[in-house]
């Protein structure tokens, strides 16, 4: 079961979060967009939502709404990703459901104490006997 979908139409945006994400021990998935991200969220658990806002097909709003609507699914941690510094968009993102906002560009160390505000961190390695 991975931790972490990341919901990124942006394929650079997309690798640069994964490689963050692995470093950091974090199993992830991906989806393009937001009915991609339904589709997987309704096959297999995750422990927290990367969600991008601007996307085709599905945007990070839709995508947020109808996972606080369903009921499977209303507290999973969901992170707002936007590139949107406009006045009000965490608010809106907020209001959509999510549960914090990372606005881009973002550094690795916000992502991670974002991540680490909403879920435990990966289960840690076996440490090495000395
Ligand atoms: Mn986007």
């Amino acid at each position: 079961m991975p931790d972490i979908l990341i919901v990124e139409d942006n394929q650079v945006n997309q690798k640069l979060i994964a490689f963050l994400l692995a470093r950091a021990g974090f199993t992830y998935d991906r989806a393009e967009n937001g009915a991609v991200a339904l589709q997987k969220l309704a096959a297999e658990p995750y422990r927290l939502v990367l969600m991008d806002i601007m996307m085709p097909v599905m945007n990070g709003y839709d995508a947020t709404r109808a996972i606080r609507n369903d009921p499977r699914l209303k507290d999973l941690p969901i992170v707002a990703l936007t590139a949107n510094a406009m006045r009000g968009e965490e608010e809106r993102c907020r209001a959509v459901g999510c549960n914090d906002f990372i606005a881009k560009p973002y550094s690795k160390d916000v992502v991670l104490a974002t991540i680490a505000r909403l879920i435990e961190p990966p289960a840690a390695q076996a440490a090495p006997t000395a």
